[in-house]
């Protein structure tokens, strides 16, 4: 009866009941006991295009059946080597050089590491990390450390680096943020990192691509490596390819992962300009480049991304992020109209809200009960606190965009 299987982010005590899903297709989920649950979250955010592409599924059976896995130092394979051909054409020119990983929070640790290299192998050496308040870059205790503090890294806490923060740049508190970026760029550290334009675990807090600009500037100007996490907001997410193609940035390190595939395969990517790789570049072995992970550029996953690329190429991505975004706003609007939402708000094809008018002491139990509220009508829905959003594939229909909010609106109503 109980499952030996340790889930993610879940509280087993509880004993909340865990849906055994045995296909997707689409922007819909099915179950073993025969429900079809639309996948509002996209999967928790990696699903770009729908579940189960054709093209990227057929590259993935393809490349299973000539070269599953091999060793990525001191060999290479078609797959990497086309994918990072296409990412260096498809990505602002001066990202160059392609690091493979396997994930979000190891595509940022490369990146922390590739900052601090950078700075070791030019004699000068560097380590104090700037971030941006409320930022999540993942769950490895590096990439905890530069995200914000909380009840889910408070038992690690002594095993965490300390790091320098700058305000979130709320709406008329903006200059702050810009103040104390200058101010701790002066002491010159490594690197900053942020998430460009929408902090997605902290909260959906978006900000202005003009603020992200002058933040780029600032680090320009005293020589601080400027990193984007674009984990969540790249492919499209926020209604360019990368959202910082909005604020004409472009970041000496680029983390990228989650729909990297698609949404398909994990696999993850760090971007880096020509001077991050040259203070690796040598002849002497003790500059290289000390990072690896034992499925580095896996060629199935590799080549779930190279279709990946083909449909971006192929295919009116960007039109129907266009389109997901504006039927987002419709359904955020009408929804505002007919029930009590607080800050709705709208980045790309990311919708979000906070639950208005609820007690303090209800908001623990909230975004659980709206969990299970949305999973008996269908909907895959986790808020995060009281910050409510809905994030589809983006071949999502009206039918289903709509039983979204149908759902929200009755819960909210309701509640
Ligand atoms: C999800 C996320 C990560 C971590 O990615 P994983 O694949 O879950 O390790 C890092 N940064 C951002 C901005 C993310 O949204």
């Amino acid at each position: 009866m109980s499952s030996p299987v340790w889930h993610p982010f879940t509280q087993h005590g509880l004993g909340e009941p865990i849906p055994l899903v045995t296909r997707a297709e689409g922007a819909a989920l099915h179950t073993a006991d025969g429900q079809r649950i639309v996948d509002a979250i996209s999967s928790w955010w990696v699903t770009t295009h729908g579940h189960g592409h054709p093209r990227i599924m057929a590259a993935i059976a393809e490349q299973a059946g000539t070269l599953d896995q091999i060793i990525f130092a001191g060999y290479t394979h078609e797959p990497a080597e086309t994918l990072a051909a296409g990412l260096v054409a498809m990505m602002p020119a001066p990202l160059a050089h392609v690091f493979f990983s396997d994930s979000g929070s190891t595509s940022v640790e490369v990146a922390l590491k590739m900052a601090l290299g950078f700075w070791a192998n030019r004699n000068a050496p560097r380590h104090r990390i700037v971030v941006m308040e409320h930022s999540y870059h993942g769950d490895t205790i590096g990439a905890m450390s530069i995200g914000a503090r909380g009840v889910f890294n408070q038992a690690y806490g002594p095993l965490l680096f300390d790091v320098a923060t700058i305000p979130f740049p709320a709406a008329g508190c903006e200059q702050t943020t810009l103040d104390a970026l200058e101010a701790h760029c002066r002491e010159a550290p490594a690197a900053f990192i942020v998430e460009p334009l929408i902090l997605g675990a902290g909260g959906m807090l978006i900000y202005a691509p003009a603020l992200l600009a002058e933040m780029r500037a600032i680090c320009a100007r005293h020589g601080v490596l400027f990193i984007a996490d674009e984990v969540m907001t790249a492919w499209g997410r926020t209604g360019t390819l990368l959202a910082c193609d909005q604020a004409g940035v472009v970041p000496d390190i680029l983390c990228l992962s989650k729909g990297l595939t698609g949404g398909a395969i994990p696999l993850a990517a760090t971007l880096a300009t020509a001077p991050i790789f040259d203070a690796h570049f040598s002849d002497d072995r003790a500059r290289m480049f000390f990072h690896s992970s034992s499925y580095t550029a896996n060629p199935i996953a590799c080549a779930a991304a190279v279709a990946n690329l083909a449909i971006w190429r192929d295919e009116p991505v960007l039109a129907r992020v266009a389109a997901l975004g504006l039927r987002q706003q419709q359904q955020l609007d009408a929804l505002g109209q007919s029930v009590d939402i607080a800050n709705p708000r709208r980045m790309g094809t990311i919708a979000a809200f906070e639950l208005a008018g609820g007690a303090a002491g209800y908001l623990a139990s909230v975004a659980p009960r709206l969990m299970a509220f949305a999973r008996a009508r269908g909907a895959l829905l986790r808020p995060l606190g009281a910050t409510v959003y809905v994030m589809p594939p983006y071949c999502i229909d009206d039918d289903d965009l709509g039983a979204i909010y149908a759902t929200l609106g009755e819960f909210i109503s309701g509640d």
